[in-house]
């Protein structure tokens, strides 16, 4: 199974700016000269030193997570980072004749306002077959491209495009890969996938609060990743902020190692990141995780991630 991240930003989509960019880029050159790079034959080795935050970006687009299994193309929410896989699908030739699998999580800006951009849904030739356990989600993507809001209609995509309405915690077979969902709490809903196939499971569950809930609650989400080998989960808040903003539908980094740890999970990733967080706000708050994980968890085997965008992995 090969996951790829293709938007990782909770809310809004938020690229670098320049003001980032000279930032990374004074950072950089403060430390070539502290390690003495004064040639050129040097610079390629110093580079190669540097962390992916010193240079790279965790990214700019809202959800959106592709994952390939049974020889299958499955799409956890259509965030704009959707708009990207459908460049990159039409860059690799790979855009006609296709059958898409497509998961929403709910439909929050955040997670749909990629679909009007993807190349792929304009084609008769290929099959978008669309998942939800909200009853209208049919009408709410087609009022996100009312001529009041985008210039194209829903109807204009031409692809081949199939409703599907789960019902709540209801599974779905497609051959050898099965997904299940669960209910999450967030305002106005959210839904927590669960992707089984051949052995390996991957759940995504993002929009999501994990405080004051009940011990049901925490107790069937436990099961629900039970053994995960990669776990997508909500981590818009620092600690501090998941205290003060009860009901405001998200949770830290912490409270996703906890359920992780106790439900012996693999790998999880750290996500739907706040868009008011730079680079570097987001690798203290990934150290931060792996302290506290290494502090409270001192047996977990637990491997922690922060979600970037493009990154590629296999499970
Ligand atoms: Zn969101
Ligand atoms: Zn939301």
């Amino acid at each position: 199974m090969r996951i790829k991240f293709w938007g990782v930003r909770g809310s809004v989509p938020s690229p670098l700016v320049s003001e980032d960019v000279q930032y990374k880029i004074k950072k950089i050159l403060t430390r070539a000269i502290q390690k003495n790079v004064d040639s050129l034959e040097k610079i390629d080795g110093f580079l190669d030193s540097l962390s992916d935050f010193s240079y790279g970006t965790v990214g700019g687009n809202t959800s959106c997570i592709e994952v390939d299994a049974d020889d299958k193309i499955f799409i956890f929410d259509m965030g704009s980072g959707l708009r990207n896989l459908g460049q990159h699908l039409q860059d690799t030739n790979n855009f006609k004749n296709q059958t898409f699998y497509i998961f929403l999580t709910h439909t929050h800006w955040d997670h749909i306002s990629g679909f009007p951009f993807f190349y792929p849904a304009f084609f008769p030739q290929n099959k978008l077959i669309l998942h939800s356990t909200i009853p209208d989600f049919k009408e709410r993507l087609e009022i996100q491209q009312d001529s009041k809001f985008f210039p194209v209609s829903m109807d204009s995509m031409h692809s081949e495009k199939e409703f599907v309405k789960l019902e709540y915690s209801s599974s779905i077979k497609y051959n050898d890969a099965e997904v299940s969902n669960l209910r999450l709490h967030h305002p106005g809903g959210s839904f927590a996938y669960r992707l089984i196939c051949k052995d390996k499971t991957f759940v995504y569950a993002t929009d999501s609060e994990f405080r004051n809930l009940s011990d049901t609650f925490i107790l069937n989400f436990s099961n629900f990743c039970h053994q995960a080998d990669a776990l997508v989960i909500d981590a818009q808040y620092t600690f501090e902020e998941a205290a003060q903003k009860e009901d405001w539908g998200h949770s830290s980094a912490l409270a996703g190692i906890n359920i992780a740890a106790d439900a012996g999970v693999k790998r999880i990733f750290l996500f739907h990141h706040d868009p008011n967080r730079n680079d570097e706000d987001l690798n203290a708050v990934y150290k931060k995780a792996v302290n506290y994980h290494r502090m409270n968890y001192p047996q977990s085997d637990l491997e922690i991630n922060l979600a970037r965008e493009g990154m590629e992995i296999e499970i």
